[in-house]
């Protein structure tokens, strides 16, 4: 069988596997990464939106990545009012196909091999030790040794399991989801559309997420256990049929979200996990983009160092989930705690959240303004999951 000899393997050319091996590779460790697919971002499972202060610090902004440049969002009350929040930062809403191919040429330009078409199948053990990664390229079974496996293979990793890392997620920790990619009418190119009600997407809510004038990703995100009885394509339909009964449905695409605090355990000897595998997505609003670059950056240098520092053992690699604790990953438990109280909310909060917002004048509008005008009202708790949602929605 062919073999060959690196420093890390990541596996997963995801915005986690593509970052990681950067870093990595910048730091001079000997890396590779595999993608399964012909190419990393397709196909398309994510509704494309990013705050432009979260991909920044990665990326030079190109607007051939950008589909729509977003200055603000509207949510939508189950009683049927709307309220536009202003001043929350630029936010985008990508081609992502175009942007997780640049991440990649990013992460080849700083010294990254990548292959594509490149399955990984299982690790390469020496008694407990993990030695490599099997993966099959191009029909043939190959062997990849390495010091340290970087697990960024998304919600459905599998990296994790063959390590002996429990990966598992409850039901009410898992948002399933349905989007459409759709054409034929009019939609508001700077704003993000928001609808929330039991009725409308339990423990969840519908995006409208415009890929400029014409196009837009209008999706579902419900909590898997409260998806039993009614789907999300039911919920997603009936809203298309009342709203967008006219447009043309392009692509349609089905996928999970974890929507866990994080994981126990995602570090040990010669392997990390990284991005959707490690469970690194905001509990409220599921996005996963920023939230993946920020750990793998930690992630790749953190790596790297250890190759130089000749050493690979848990107790080294936990400066990874040292650093992301500070960065976010406490932050994730406190959001993880509003999501509790998010998913049962009952309508009529919703319905004051948005009346509290229709109250402040556009050009006074602010997370800070609406804070303490929900403050004189006393509901306390919806500011806070307005601003840790919008915020946090566009980090
Ligand atoms: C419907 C939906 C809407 C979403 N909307 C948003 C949003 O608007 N904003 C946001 O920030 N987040 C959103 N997310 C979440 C976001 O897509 C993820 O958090 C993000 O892609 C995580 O990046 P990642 O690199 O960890 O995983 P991924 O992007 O999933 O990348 C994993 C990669 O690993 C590859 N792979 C898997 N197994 C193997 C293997 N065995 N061998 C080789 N390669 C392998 C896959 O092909 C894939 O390319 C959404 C998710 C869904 C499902």
């Amino acid at each position: 069988m062919n073999s060959s000899q690196y420093d890390i393997v990541v596996i997963g050319g995801g915005p986690a596997g593509s970052i990681t091996a950067r870093y990595a590779a910048e730091k001079g460790a000997k890396v590779l990464m595999l993608e399964r697919d012909r190419e990393a971002g397709i196909p398309v499972r994510c509704a494309e939106g990013v705050s432009q202060n979260g991909i920044a610090p990665f990326i030079d902004i190109d607007p051939k990545w950008i589909a729509a440049t977003i200055d603000s969002a509207c949510l939508h009350s189950p009683d049927g009012e709307e309220a536009y929040m202003y001043n929350n930062g630029v936010g985008y809403v990508l081609e992502r196909r175009i942007f997780d191919t640049e991440l990649c040429n990013l992460a080849i330009q700083s010294g990254a091999e990548m292959l594509t078409k490149a399955d990984a199948v299982g690790l390469e053990f020496e008694g407990e030790k993990i030695t490599g990664v099997r993966y099959i390229h191009n029909g043939e079974n190959k062997i990849a040794t390495c010091s340290i496996v970087i697990g960024a293979d998304g919600v459905e990793s599998r990296v994790g399991r063959w390590a002996g890392i429990n990966t598992t997620l409850a039901l009410n920790d898992i948002d399933t989801c349905v989007q459409y990619t759709v054409s034929g009418t009019d939609f508001e190119a700077d704003t993000c559309h928001f609808y929330f009600g039991r009725d409308v997407s339990p423990g969840g809510y519908i995006w409208i997420f415009p890929k400029g004038e014409k196009t837009a990703n209008i999706g579902i995100g419900i909590s898997g256990d409260m998806a039993a009885d009614k789907g999300p394509k039911e919920y997603l339909d009936e809203f298309m049929e009342k709203h967008f009964p006219e447009v043309s449905i392009n692509y349609t695409v089905y996928g999970g979200v974890p929507t866990a605090w994080g994981l126990n355990e995602y570090i040990k000897d010669n392997i990390m996990l990284v991005g959707d595998a490690a469970r690194q997505v905001n509990p409220i609003t599921g996005g996963g983009i920023v939230q993946a670059m920020i750990a793998a950056r930690i992630a790749g240098q953190v790596a790297a160092d250890s190759i130089a520092a000749g050493d690979q053992s848990k107790k080294y690699l936990l400066r990874y989930k040292k650093e992301w604790d500070a960065k976010l990953g406490k932050t994730q438990k406190t959001m993880y705690a509003m999501k509790e109280k998010f998913m049962n909310m009952k309508d009529e909060k919703f319905n004051k959240l948005v009346n509290l917002c229709q109250g402040i004048p556009k050009d006074e509008f602010s997370l800070k303004k609406l804070f303490s005008v929900a403050m004189k009202g006393n509901p306390l708790l919806m500011a806070e999951i307005a601003k840790a949602f919008v915020v946090s929605k566009l980090k």
